[in-house]
């Protein structure tokens, strides 16, 4: 049920969960709007 991992969004700082398979994991970004920015796209 709740095996969400937290995760801080290297953008914004933000500290948010996520579930280990899902996208936001993998770069760490609370979003799709911060993986952007983040990573200078
Ligand atoms: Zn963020």
């Amino acid at each position: 049920m709740s095996d969400f991992d937290h995760y801080d969004c290297p953008n914004c700082g933000e500290s948010f969960a996520a579930h280990p398979s899902a996208r936001a994991a993998d770069t760490g970004y609370c979003s799709p709007a911060c993986q952007t920015a983040g990573e200078g796209y």
